[in-house]
């Protein structure tokens, strides 16, 4: 197949001072939870972008130097020549499939708490750390700012000597000591670095021309600048100073990558925003500098990206999570396949894992952060030596994703649903509020089967135990999923609460089958949230929206505490407030009678006692496993059957993320022939001390 000529302006070749990059597929600066501790999955990871087609490859922020200490947070780290070995490997990686190399560098100035280093973070003004550690950042002197623009220059060098071809000096997210002195918010100084625009500009500029003199002319010089940060007057705003700071320093850098800070302003999620929707306040940006301009949006449709460019809005498509559920984005609009793009669906279960500060996840992608680790290549499984057939059973995201990966290994599939669509959970999630994108997570993966002939997927078809031994396919595989439990078991209530069934009881899967008329339109809706992710706020927007009187009840102190990591918290909770949904946090379930509901407050005796007609548990699911056990029952019948192996995959051995559904479903894929209950092969672990050259 060949690319589309709609798609042509895509690939054309873009100038960045004094580099080139071969086509227009950008992939700004993102974490990874790699960074300087798994520097071979960081070096394997961005090289598999370039293998891609993304033209330019960036880094994760770099911090320069130990006053900017994000430990235990897994950034890049430029901190002394130690460094260079690692960002190397980063950069030959790139370089072997000919894109270009970036790297973000950054003071995090207020930004970090230096839990590590124990040095004094460092700011314009004296001021508190936004970490919530007991720490406070001190106003920086004129030694401090000589010294801070030495640190630059020397990270730029170094930055050069590891092979980069883009130094981005990053202004956003408010983590940079940069944005920082820009800010009215953060700098209140009375020298010639505060107060008037130009003094608050004065350091950037200058940083701008120390890093432009230690990287010379063979390297190209990026900003990445917060033009708007959502606080209207007393932050930046692309009216205001968004606009005024471009326009001052409009032709110094080679390349301006615009967005919106802070993280969860600039990574939002499909709950909340539709794909491009940082254009508003980035569109000014070409109309004051002459220079190439890189936006993102979470663009995955090659329509979209081709809209951005003609309309004159951005020169490059800038993406971070496009590319980690799909690295070969770029390759397949080139030749064609669009039909094969993996799209992103939005849930950024990719930044939860930089912020539990471990290598990233991804809920499309199960290969991101496996590059190394396991060799594994989101495009390229090996082909099966000896393929013998498998029967999967159970077609939500496990199910699927086992299918189609052994599908493409050449082995005769075979995937039964007992139901009448396909994707299970995703397939019910996504009709939920915000959540449509999910269903992609199933779209893909019955499109990407539906073209293989090995492939026979069977709706309709609950299978027994009698079934599968019938059948005597060689391999099976039961990813029969999980359901959430009314019996209040979770995380505060680890035994059965009997005295829930005294009024009416709904369960989660309830609504999911029904939708909110699963729950009787008049008295008031308690929903009870010990999950502590999405499911029990979607629940209550759901049954807001439709009218009913909702109460949020939840022993945590906020609603949804974990979609903090998915940088949702802020906005989950803001929506329940607008949507009139009563919140009560810190409480636990104390008692029931038909319409009233006792509640504990968790670190006292005290107890409230609130209406409740209906009550939603969302607290815990179990496995079913029904098939499961019937078949080990018979396990004495397998081998006569016909049968070498049966295998748990995704919700079924444990529930959990649909991330981990579709991660287990691949891996089975890898490795089904072999396959039992638990990892066998050996857990490979990065050989740091070898990697920085400090072996004795
Ligand atoms: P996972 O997230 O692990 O993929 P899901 O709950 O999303 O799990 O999907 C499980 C699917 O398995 C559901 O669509 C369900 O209808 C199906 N299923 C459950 N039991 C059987 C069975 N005995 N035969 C066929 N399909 C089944
Ligand atoms: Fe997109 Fe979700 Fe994957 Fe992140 S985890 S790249 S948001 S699909």
């Amino acid at each position: 197949m060949s690319r589309d000529p709609r798609f042509d302006i895509l690939f054309q070749p873009v100038k960045i001072g004094p580099v080139t990059a071969r086509n227009r597929f950008y992939q700004v600066p993102h974490c990874s939870g790699m960074g300087y501790r798994y520097p071979n999955a960081e070096a394997h990871l961005r090289g598999m972008k370039a293998e891609g087609g993304w033209a330019v490859v960036s880094t994760q922020e770099a911090e320069i130097h130990p006053t900017s200490d994000l430990t235990p947070a897994n950034e890049a780290r430029l901190w002394d020549d130690g460094d260079l070995p690692a960002l190397s490997a980063v950069t030959d990686s790139i370089h072997t499939h000919g894109s270009l190399a970036a790297i973000q560098l950054v003071h995090n100035g207020l930004h970090v708490a230096n839990r590590f280093s124990r040095m004094i973070p460092l700011a314009p003004s004296h001021s508190i750390s936004d970490s919530l550690d007991p720490v406070q950042a001190r106003a920086m002197d004129k030694t401090d700012i000589a010294d801070m623009r030495r640190w630059y220059r020397s990270a730029a060098r170094r930055a050069k000597k590891a092979g980069f071809d883009i130094v981005y000096l990053y202004a956003g997210h408010d983590m940079s000591v940069l944005q920082h002195f820009l800010s009215r918010r953060h700098n209140d100084r009375g020298d010639e670095y505060g107060g008037s625009f130009e003094n608050r500009l004065r350091l950037f500029r200058e940083i701008i021309d120390d890093t432009r003199e230690a990287i010379g002319d063979t390297c190209a010089l990026a900003i990445r600048l917060a033009v708007d940060e959502l606080l209207g007057p007393s932050g930046i705003t692309c009216e205001g100073e968004g606009k005024d700071i471009i326009s001052a320093l409009a032709e110094l850098p080679d390349l301006w990558d615009v967005n919106l800070s802070d993280w969860s302003n600039d990574s939002q999620t499909a709950r909340f925003s539709e794909e491009g929707y940082q254009e508003p306040y980035i569109r000014f940006v070409k109309s004051v500098t002459t220079k190439p301009v890189v936006g993102v949006g979470r663009y995955t449709s090659p329509d979209s990206m081709v809209r951005a460019v003609r309309q004159g809005i951005l020169d490059f498509i800038g993406a971070a999570r496009p590319s980690i559920a799909d690295p070969y984005l770029p390759r397949k609009i080139e030749e064609g396949r669009i039909d094969d793009i993996r799209e992103c669906i939005g849930c950024n279960i990719c930044t939860s894992g930089d912020n539990t500060n471990v290598p990233m996840r991804c809920t499309q992608n199960p290969t991101i952060g496996e590059e190394w680790r396991k060799g594994w290549h989101p495009e390229i499984i090996a082909t099966a030596t000896t393929p013998e057939p498998a029967l999967i059973i159970g077609g939500g995201p496990a199910g699927l994703e086992a299918a189609r990966a052994l599908a493409q290994r050449g082995v005769d599939v075979v995937l039964a649903e007992g139901g009448d669509e396909w994707g299970g959970r995703v397939a019910r999630e996504c009709r939920l509020p915000g959540l449509a994108t999910w269903g992609r997570v199933c779209d893909w993966r019955v499109g990407q089967l539906s073209v293989r002939a090995n492939a026979e997927l069977y709706l309709h078809s609950p299978l027994s135990a009698d079934d599968v031994l019938q059948y005597g396919i060689p391999h099976v595989a039961i990813a029969t999923g999980a359901r959430w439990r009314i019996d209040g078991v979770g995380r505060t209530h680890r035994r059965p609460l009997a005295f829930l069934t005294e009024g009416l009881l709904v369960s989660p899967d309830a609504i999911l089958s029904a939708g909110a008329e699963a729950v009787p339109a008049d008295g008031p809706v308690v929903v009870f949230d010990d999950d502590c992710f999405y499911m029990g706020s979607v629940l209550a927007e759901l049954l807001a929206k439709t009218g009913r009187s909702v109460t949020f009840v939840t022993p945590e102190s906020q609603v949804s505490p974990w979609s903090k990591n998915t940088l949702e918290q802020g906005r989950v909770q803001k929506r329940l407030i607008d949507l009139g949904v009563r919140i009560m946090t810190a409480k636990a379930l104390a008692g029931r009678t038909k319409d009233r509901l006792e509640l504990a407050c968790i670190y006292s005796d005290k107890i409230d006692t609130i209406d409740c007609a209906t009550l939603v548990p969302v607290t815990a699911r179990l496995p079913d496993e029904t098939l499961w056990l019937e078949l080990k029952a018979r396990d004495a019948e397998r081998a006569d059957a016909g049968i070498r192996t049966v295998t748990r995959l995704g919700d079924c051995l444990a529930p959990g993320l649909i991330a981990a559904a579709v991660y287990s479903g691949h891996q089975y894929a890898r490795t089904y022939q072999d396959q039992i209950d638990r990892d066998t092969a050996p857990f490979k672990r990065e050989d740091i001390a070898r990697l920085y050259g400090r072996h004795a």
